[in-house]
């Protein structure tokens, strides 16, 4: 069954928060403006702008009227916007998620809904913010017949430094507290480990870092995740591949029946769901599995994956964790660097392309399978050969670092235990031991900022994958 929910930018729910409890004796309201990101299961409304109603345009009287001009400007608006349109308004004396009146559901559902549907080919949402801060959220669908379906959400996304779910407790309850997860926890307390146990985790490339990540993800304690990969076991993949053995390299079992064999083990949930992806982020089958889920880790070689999960980070407000090992050692066997770098990308923090974490310049060159193709490498200059063995190098103790890092990023994403949500780019030295966080941001002409929230439409980042036999 199609599952609904809501992703904000972290600014524009501070903006819309701040406006609407301005005054929590009275109710409010606004219009706001909407994309679709459609995934395989789930389809999220992505909040892109709202619009600040004129003096007199909301009239209070305990309950509110938005009046026919302010409608008016909104629809043009989302016509403008070619985006779906939003009735955000308060409960005041609310706590937690809010559920529609009946009238509430008069008005989106039967008033004004189909006309929206009708104008914008979108769906029309109810958004309710209730006195204590909690968001609650629902699509009315019309069907040809003027019927229209209430899906209520099963939860809020806000999307920035620190990524904050608001879960609808009737479709996703609070877990029990499991003696299994006592120690982890005591760290954070019952309420994060409650959040962190309903976050439905993507772990993009099942390899050297990708299990490893899985692995304490898994332990911490979530729930649902899922992980995508194509590839097989190779005798060289057993120096840092976790679970694998010999025998998984000799069969060449797929690199995911070993994350189907170790994870439900390893797993701390009671009602732990692993879903298996078999394909590639950057082909349309898997890219749309990926959407559905609340966070993405990158453990991923290439650059044409970086970039697309680049692009799911802003365009459908999904954070990605991302990093990598770079080694090289000369010729003469000297280790000239080793270097592990881990950062979270999406609205409000830098971007993979202007961190310069992936080379555009290879990317057609990946699309086109040349860097794969034998023919090639063996043309290639014996300088040029090395150099791009060179980028393949690495050892466990060096993924081990990577994934931890990773797992920190994480970790203070949705938990803000260190109150910044953004540790930044984190870089780790092995020549000179030293560990430095630096916090860049995007350049002013990025294309990824320019394209926060546009939705899973108009997809030239995808492709056929030439490293699928
Ligand atoms: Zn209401
Ligand atoms: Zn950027």
């Amino acid at each position: 069954m199609l599952e609904f929910s809501i992703a904000i930018p972290e600014s524009l729910e501070n903006q819309l928060r701040t406006k609407l409890l301005a005054n929590k004796e009275n109710e409010d309201g606004v219009f706001a403006f909407w994309r679709p990101a459609k995934g395989k299961r789930r389809k999220t409304g992505l909040i892109v702008d709202w619009l600040a109603p004129h003096v007199n345009e909301v009239l209070h009287h305990g309950n509110i009227t938005l009046t026919t001009e302010y409608y008016t400007r909104a629809r043009e608006k989302a016509l403008q916007l070619k985006a779906g349109l939003v009735l955000v308004h308060t409960h005041p004396l609310g706590s937690g998620w809010q559920l529609p009146s009946s009238f509430d559901k008069k008005v989106e559902g039967v008033k004004i809904g189909p006309e929206i549907e009708d104008l914008t080919g979108q769906p029309m949402i109810g958004m309710i913010l209730s006195g204590d801060g909690t968001w609650s959220a629902r699509f009315y669908s019309t069907n040809l017949k003027g019927k229209t379906t209430l899906n209520e959400c099963v939860s809020v996304r806000i999307v920035g430094k620190y990524l904050k779910l608001h879960f609808n407790p009737s479709l996703k309850p609070q877990p029990d507290q499991l003696p299994q997860q006592v120690r982890t926890r005591n760290v954070w307390g019952d309420a994060r480990q409650a959040d962190i146990s309903r976050l439905r985790i993507g772990v993009i490339g099942y390899g050297s870092v990708g299990s490893l990540v899985c692995e304490q993800l898994v332990r911490v304690g979530v729930t649902e995740l899922i992980v995508m990969d194509f590839d097989r076991v190779e005798i060289h993949n057993l120096d840092r591949l976790l679970g694998s053995n010999l025998r998984d390299a000799k069969k060449h079992n797929k690199k995911l029946s070993i994350a189907k064999r170790n994870l439900p083990k390893a797993a701390t949930s009671d009602h732990f769901r692993l879903i298996l992806e078999e394909g590639s982020i950057v082909e349309p089958e898997s890219f749309y599995s990926a959407l559905d889920a609340d966070v993405l880790f990158s453990c991923v070689d290439r650059n044409w994956p970086r970039q697309v999960l680049n692009h799911i980070a802003y365009t459908c407000l999904i954070p990605v964790v991302d990093g990598g090992v770079s080694i090289f050692v000369r010729k003469n066997g000297e280790v000239q660097h080793a270097v592990v770098r881990a950062q979270t990308v999406g609205p409000e923090r830098a971007c993979l392309s202007c961190l310069g974490m992936y080379d555009a310049g290879k990317i057609q060159l990946e699309r086109d399978g040349i860097l794969i193709d034998p023919e090639y490498i063996r043309n290639l200059g014996t300088d040029e050969r090395y150099k791009l063995e060179q980028e393949s190098q690495n050892i466990m103790p060096f993924s081990v670092l990577l994934s931890g890092i990773e797992m920190g990023q994480f970790i203070e994403l949705v938990t803000g235990i260190a109150s910044t949500g953004d540790i930044g780019r984190q870089q780790y030295d092995y020549l000179t031991g030293e560990m430095s966080p630096d916090r860049e941001t995007c350049h002013p002409d990025c294309e990824y900022v320019r394209r926060i929230g546009d939705g899973s439409i108009n997809l030239p980042v995808l492709g056929k994958d030439p490293a699928i036999d």
